[in-house]
């Protein structure tokens, strides 16, 4: 994603209540912040937030956690919220290698994964959301029964991502190789800013979806 840098908006996210301040400790305790008990689904690296944004309004009775690294990209979710403010939405700014501790073991109940930066060079790997070393994070939050959807149009990324399964002990629950032609998978899709100009320049889009 090209960064600009956004005056003020490490000013503006530090002050808005949309934003979890102290993200680590919420930690076993998201359900009370919720004020109920339903599932909580996040999406890591949400970029402005449309998918997250339109997933809460759809299914109001999920609870849902954005988490970005990026200020200045952070920021346009937050003035989107500012015009439609959705309960059952919150957003972190934070990289996701510490979300280990964020959230206690399974208190996620499934993880989104959209057009992941891809990190062509071998020897940042391991910063690929879908690693294995990302994969072992995500195994300690996630419900038992938890799964995770990740969505790409990058084929090396997703060549990468399908063969960190095993090692990792995950298993592979559904996959597309063109998610636009695949009546299947495509029932219910909420499309991603990534999603929508990627595939209108005609880029085929990969999906899995995994668990343990
Ligand atoms: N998911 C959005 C979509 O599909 O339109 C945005 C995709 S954009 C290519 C990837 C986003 O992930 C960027 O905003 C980036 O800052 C964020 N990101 C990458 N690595 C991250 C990490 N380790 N923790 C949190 N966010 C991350």
């Amino acid at each position: 994603m090209r960064l600009r840098n956004v005056a003020g908006s490490r000013e503006a996210i530090s002050e808005s209540r949309f934003v979890i301040q102290n993200p680590k400790e919420q930690k076993n305790h998201w359900k009370e912040l919720f004020g109920n008990s339903n599932p909580i689904q996040i999406e890591i690296g949400m970029g402005k937030g449309r998918f997250i944004m339109d997933m809460a309004r759809l299914h109001p009775d999920i609870n849902y956690v954005g988490i970005e690294k990026y200020s200045s990209v952070l920021i346009r979710g937050i003035q989107k919220m500012e015009i439609e403010e959705l309960p059952n939405l919150y957003f972190i700014r934070m990289d996701a290698e510490e979300i280990t501790e964020v959230f206690g073991q399974g208190e996620v109940a499934k993880i989104y994964l959209n057009f992941s930066d891809p990190w062509p060079k071998d020897r940042h790997a391991k910063r690929r959301l879908p690693s294995r070393e990302f994969l072992a994070r995500y195994h300690e939050i996630l419900d038992k029964e938890g799964n995770l959807e990740f969505k790409t149009d990058n084929k090396d990324l997703f060549t990468f991502a399908l063969e960190e399964l095993e090692p990792a002990g995950w298993k592979l629950d559904q996959v597309t190789y063109d998610l636009h032609h695949d009546e299947v998978m495509m029932e219910g899709n909420v499309m991603t800013e990534y999603e929508e100009r990627f595939s209108s320049m005609g880029n085929p889009i990969y999906k899995y979806i995994i668990s343990r």
